[in-house]
């Protein structure tokens, strides 16, 4: 194949993160020459596909894991849970917008109200529980919050969970603006607009190497048995758990001293009506000891192409693929002289969440209905099948001569602005908006601040403390409740 050389920016991979860069770009700067470039045959089949995740639009509404206890049992802080809320709030805007311009379909086809609670057991848990919404009741991005320790009111909120219950100590909290969302189908969307836009978007070619040219960049790689080269002055490298290896390849040092670590997860599924009829909330409770934030258990109800279901887990695993359709050579491979220590020293002061993992493991099927069965108390596995969704691969940051295992994602840049690329899997899809802002500062610097009032047009509260102005707050959840038909 003859060298290509008319690109502007060359994003590889078909996920979330490339489509909601690749849109927010055409928006900006439509004269902008783009390509996707995809190693499977179709786009948002890896951790963006709606089965491969758990479709939870993370606003800190029941995910304890952002608003950890305070040591000394006073209240503890919101601003964690506060700032993941408002990034949710500029995807919603984001959406909300490209639903109005016809860019995104009808909001049903990829998202939906689903109360968000959390459930706990145990008068610690429901005395902390009591304190995280005394810090939450009156915050405008959290208004609507209810808490409960009434066993009768849970059953009503989520009757499945209490039948059989024999603990009483309980006490849950649930909001009605939380989400369901499928990110496969805001993938496939965004992508559906930008191939109309001009974008090429290429299946079936995977890059296998990132080289500095004189102009910029030379990526190569292979569609099925041919090979092919493009050229091009930028790159974003939104490859999922490929990404750490493609910045690596390029060579750049801010990539030096970074691991990744994968865990892979599955979760039990019912589409028994009787049970997603009494079930119609996310429910996400406290982490066993060691888990990692992302294997707090959650019970679901899940929307997917007009069809509801209930899903529990997940149920980590630990393989060495940084992708599903990845190699069990990703980590052995992914090794450096820089990142040796990184990797040693996360093994080691880990050491809760390795014997985590490997329980997890270990964990028969009867173990899981077990687990299930703190949920569902009377769960029978006959209703439940197990599957298995994405793999995570969580960021090794360096810190000294040893690393840190973060829970976040990490936005990769060479200094000259020419190429980035994104490590790490949480919060994920939901603040794909924001992280893709992040992006852009990086790549396109000067334009950035050029392209402020555009940005404000599409993310109407990007770089507005939403929550603390009440009135802000409480306009843009009712105005992308209008429009996405969400409860506000
Ligand atoms: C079990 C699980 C549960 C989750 N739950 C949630 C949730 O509830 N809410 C939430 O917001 N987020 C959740 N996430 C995180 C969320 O799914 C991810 O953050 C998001 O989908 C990442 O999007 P992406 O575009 O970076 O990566 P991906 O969707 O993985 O896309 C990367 C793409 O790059 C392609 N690619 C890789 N290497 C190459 C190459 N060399 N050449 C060409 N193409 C390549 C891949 O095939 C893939 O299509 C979850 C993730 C997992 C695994």
């Amino acid at each position: 194949m003859p060298q290509r050389s008319d690109y502007d920016l060359v994003l590889i991979g078909g996920g979330i993160m490339s489509a909601t860069l690749a849109v927010i770009l055409k928006h900006l700067k439509p004269d902008l020459k783009l390509v996707v470039l995809e190693r499977l045959p179709k786009i948002a089949e890896e951790s963006s596909n709606a089965w491969n995740n758990a479709g939870t639009g993370h606003a800190a509404l029941c995910e304890l894991n952002y608003m950890p206890d305070s040591s000394d049992g006073s209240i503890p802080s919101a601003t964690k849970a506060i700032a993941i809320n408002q990034q949710f709030q500029e995807s919603r805007e984001f959406w909300a917008n490209l639903v109005q311009s016809g860019v995104m379909k009808s909001p049903e086809t990829f998202i939906h109200s689903i109360p968000h609670m959390t459930f706990v057991q145990g008068s610690k848990d429901v005395d902390y529980l009591k304190r995280r919404f005394e810090a939450l009741k009156d915050q405008p991005l959290f208004a609507g919050m209810e808490f409960s320790d009434d066993p009768d009111q849970i059953a009503k909120w989520v009757p499945l969970m209490l039948e059989s219950r024999s603990e009483q100590t309980i006490a849950a909290t649930r909001i009605d603006q939380g989400t369901d969302v499928d990110y496969g189908a805001v993938t496939r969307q965004l992508f559906d607009w930008l191939v109309l836009s001009g974008v090429e978007v290429l299946s079936s070619h995977e890059v296998s190497k990132v080289r500095r040219s004189n102009n910029g960049w030379t990526i190569s790689g292979k569609h099925g048995s041919e090979k092919f080269v493009i050229s091009s002055p930028k790159v974003f490298v939104g490859a999922g758990g490929w990404a750490l290896k493609l910045l690596q390849n390029s060579g750049i040092k801010e990539i030096s001293g970074f691991g990744t670590f994968p865990v892979s997860g599955h979760f039990l599924k019912t589409e028994n009506p009787e049970l997603v009829a009494k079930h119609q909330a996310k429910v996400y409770s406290q982490a066993a000891v060691g888990a990692p934030p992302m294997s707090v258990p959650h019970l679901d109800t899940r929307i997917i192409e007009g069809k509801s279901s209930l899903l529990f887990g997940p149920f980590a695993g630990l393989n060495l693929k940084f992708l599903k359709h990845g190699s069990i050579l990703d980590l052995p491979k992914s090794l450096r002289f820089a990142n040796l220590l990184p990797y040693i020293s996360v093994a080691l002061t880990n050491f809760p969440l390795v014997v985590y993992l490997i329980k997890e493991i270990a964990k028969s099927p009867k173990q899981k209905i077990e687990s299930l069965r703190e949920f569902v108390p009377k769960a029978n596995p006959e209703d439940w099948q197990l599957y298995e969704a994405g793999q995570r691969a969580q960021v090794i940051r360096p810190k000294g001569l040893s690393g840190s295992l973060q829970f976040g994602t990490e936005v990769i840049s060479s200094a000259d602005g020419s190429i980035a690329g994104l490590l790490g899997a949480s919060p994920g899809a939901s603040v794909a908006v924001r992280v893709m802002l992040d992006v852009i500062s990086k790549i396109y610097p000067e334009q950035f601040h050029a392209w402020q009032q555009d940005i404000k047009k599409l993310v109407p509260s990007f770089g507005v403390d939403l929550n603390d102005d009440a009135k802000l707050a409480s306009a843009s959840l009712s105005r992308t409740a209008a429009t996405l038909k969400l409860k506000a």
